[in-house]
């Protein structure tokens, strides 16, 4: 299998091979149809499996191709400082030659620089959640016109006490939108969480 064979587009191959990706992870070659395709995913899978690349690939090439409308478009909430960052350098990376642009925002520094890059206009937003609901809470971003929300690392999310943040996440952002949830464990718990979020997703572990 080759990303050529997944349908991605020339901008877009083009940085994979600069990146010096040659065949897609089994997440990859399992995630990015279903996601080209729209529809929500369940995803079991670590850190070191090529996850992120799996959900910003389609999402760069989704957002390449809709009609460049100003806002917000997709959310992806990760629980850590150095996973925001991580997967803000993979955006780097995978978007080069698209235009779509993000911003990564976190807490634990002055919020200044950050605010200055949602000015500047932003379809991707990588976020903590305390950060982001504080941002949100300031009036510095609108998360009305999501289409795409990405829940990164869940477990972990779970553990460092996020729930409540979620809860408030998911009541600011559409009914109507693609959900992307990811998380290395399955238990009850995130099954549940999962549920309550994702409409008919494929199932996909590595
Ligand atoms: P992740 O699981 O997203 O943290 O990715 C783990 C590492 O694999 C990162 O350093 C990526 O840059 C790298 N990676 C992701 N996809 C590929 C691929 N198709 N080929 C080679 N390396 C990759």
């Amino acid at each position: 299998m080759t990303f050529k064979e997944l349908d991605l587009i020339e901008p877009i191959l083009k940085a994979l091979q600069q990146t010096g990706y040659t065949t897609p992870t089994p997440i990859q070659e399992q995630a990015i149809p279903v996601l080209l395709k729209g529809k929500d995913l369940l995803g079991c899978a670590q850190t070191g499996t090529g996850k992120t690349a799996a959900f910003a690939i389609p999402l760069i090439q989704r957002l390449y191709q809709s009609d460049h409308k100003k806002g917000i478009k997709a959310l992806i909430l990760t629980p850590t400082r150095e996973l925001a960052i991580q997967i803000g350098e993979n955006f780097d990376q995978y978007a080069k030659y698209t235009g779509v642009k993000h911003a990564v925002i976190f807490g634990g520094v002055p919020q200044k620089a950050q605010v200055d890059a949602l000015k500047r206009g932003v379809q991707v937003l990588i976020a903590t959640p305390g950060r982001l609901l504080d941002l949100q809470s300031q009036g510095c971003i609108s998360l009305k016109g999501l289409e795409y929300f990405v829940l990164d690392e869940a477990d972990r999310m779970l553990d460092m006490g996020f729930i409540h943040d979620i809860k408030k996440v998911l009541k600011l952002i559409p009914a109507r939108r693609q959900t992307l949830f990811f998380s290395a464990t399955m238990p009850s718990e995130i099954e549940k969480l999962a549920d309550s979020m994702l409409t008919n997703p494929k199932k996909v572990e590595v």
